[in-house]
């Protein structure tokens, strides 16, 4: 195994301190937990840079205490582990009682910035909810999450953080005996609509007002101060939640499973199961196993995000007011306001991703009419963009993505007339083009390829490689070409799994 480490100290490892605010809260939020050990951790990766950034000594996190703690063997005397209660809808079917079933927060540190951070690892052994589930995790969707939520970080979309994988030296079952492995994930909470909901099915509003206060102590300080401090914790999470589907959208990610239970509070995006990027541009694209209606298709996240959001706000009825027709009154409207937080992330977005920095009428037919011609073509949806940003300054051979690149021409040639109205010149257009458009993105075929050397060889080179690569996805990396190529046919993924 490998382990990248580019700490030196000198003195002793220093053991992180943890807060405990969740741990506070009414007994019923969560259950007291001690994870159970396994035999034989070891360490695949620190993120050294992530640890630095939450004033957590890499090096602790690279020593025995460390590995213990990131395998749920022994934790530092601050820690106060707990399962987390919560509900949610999956799949449209509502569940009144999910939790962390294979999970535990270890505790809360404070970041070099300030911000509370949790410190929770995946994977970590039964809990009170695991139901009839082993409560583990196995290498693959460890490693898979690692690679995605660190890809996203570096694409800047909000996101839970990778600290550190421990393998665990014991297989875990699923159709077949996979290694098992922890994740150590990084979160700003871990408060779900879910969790609203699995208070509101139980009727306990003491608890849901006590958990919608934490909320807004942790995430929306300012709304404290709001007329309607519950009616502003609805509008804040809408507009949140609305700004990061809509950065999903222009990198071509495809969540997979957006069940409220997966929705964060916070607008973080979170639980990397079946998640994919996008290859070729298709709005229906779908790689996750379960979804066989595509429920979770790419073009339906927006809507997706819209009903859980409904959700959301049906779970803060009766906070918004005490009539409740009044209060319906009061969601509708903040509901309706999605749009106000998408569009204009979206729309800026593309623009920017063709070059544009001012925005005329005709724009959205010029992208309509781009993504028309993508879909017919089945054009490679990052390639695409990013070839754009190359055409700026000298023709670049992106119509050679197109099958007929006649039609791709004549769309060009629309799209060359419509920056003479722009006031950058084109050095300035190219270079904000190319920081909005990604040349590696962590695909499929090579996020696969990474996970069978690990599982099958115990490899874990190219895991490595990829987090290198896609942790610098706007730049151009010399001797990474072939990083940023689709896959051939018989590297083709089309279904990816949660590994639950
Ligand atoms: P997920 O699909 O990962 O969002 O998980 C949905 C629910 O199933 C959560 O309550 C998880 O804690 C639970 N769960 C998933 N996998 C396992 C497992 N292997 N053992 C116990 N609970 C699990
Ligand atoms: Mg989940």
């Amino acid at each position: 195994m490998s382990m990248i480490l580019n700490i030196h100290e000198t003195s002793g490892p220093s053991v992180p301190r943890f807060e405990n605010s969740y741990a506070t809260l009414p007994q019923r939020f969560f259950e007291r937990t001690q994870s159970t050990p396994v035999s034989s951790p070891r360490l695949i990766r620190v993120n050294a840079e992530l640890a630095k950034e939450l004033g957590i000594d890499p090096t602790f996190l690279a020593s025995d205490d460390g590995v213990a703690m990131l395998s749920g063997n022994r934790f530092p005397e601050t820690a106060d582990p707990i399962a987390l209660a919560y509900a949610g809808h999956q799949f449209g079917r509502f569940v009144p009682e999910l939790g962390d079933g294979r999970a535990l927060l270890v505790g809360e540190v404070i970041d070099i910035k300030g911000q509370r951070r949790d410190i929770y690892l995946k994977g970590s052994g039964p809990t009170r909810f695991s139901r009839n589930a082993d409560g583990r995790a196995a290498l693959g969707p460890v490693l898979r999450e690692y690679i995605v939520s660190e890809a996203m970080a570096a694409l800047g979309v909000p996101t839970t953080r990778a600290l550190a994988a421990v393998t665990t030296g014991e297989p875990v079952r699923r159709e077949v005996l996979l290694p098992g492995a922890v994740l150590a994930r990084v979160a700003a909470s871990h408060i779900r609509i879910g969790t609203f909901q699995y208070f509101t099915a139980r009727g306990d509003l003491e608890g849901l007002k006590v958990l919608a206060d934490h909320a807004i102590l942790r995430h929306y300080p300012l709304v404290a101060c709001r007329d309607r401090p519950y009616l502003a914790l609805l509008e804040a999470v809408i507009s949140r939640q609305a700004a990061l589907i809509a950065r999903w959208m222009l990198i071509g990610f495809v969540h997979g499973v957006m069940n409220t239970d997966n929705t964060s509070i916070s607008g973080e995006t979170i639980d990397y199961g079946p998640c994919a990027f996008m290859d070729e541009y298709h709005p229906g694209a779908v790689f996750s196993s379960i979804d066989q209606h595509g429920r979770y298709a790419y073009a339906n996240q927006a809507g997706i995000a819209v009903w859980n959001l409904t959700r959301f706000a049906e779970a803060l009825l009766p906070l918004l007011h005490g009539d409740r027709d009044e209060a319906t009154k009061l969601a509708y409207h903040a509901l309706s306001g999605f749009q106000f937080g998408y569009e204009p992330v979206y729309y800026a977005g593309l623009r920017r991703k063709i070059g544009l920095a001012t925005s005329e009428e005709d724009d959205i037919a010029l992208l309509a009419d781009l993504f028309g011609l993508m879909e017919k073509n089945r054009t490679d949806f990052t390639l695409t963009f990013r070839g754009l940003a190359d055409e700026i300054e000298a023709p670049a051979g992106t119509r050679s993505l197109f099958a007929e690149p006649a039609g791709f021409d004549d769309w060009a040639a629309r799209w060359r007339e419509r920056p003479a109205r722009e006031p950058n010149d084109p050095v300035a257009r190219r270079g904000f083009m190319l920081a909005a458009n990604p040349r590696f993105i962590p695909r499929n075929h090579l996020v696969e390829a990474a996970i069978r050397a690990a599982v099958d060889h115990s490899n874990f080179g190219p895991f490595e490689t990829l987090l290198e690569v896609t942790g610098k996805p706007y730049e151009e990396q010399f001797g990474r070409e072939e990083y940023a190529q689709p896959p051939r046919d018989e590297e083709r993924v089309v279904k990816t799994f949660c590994g639950t």
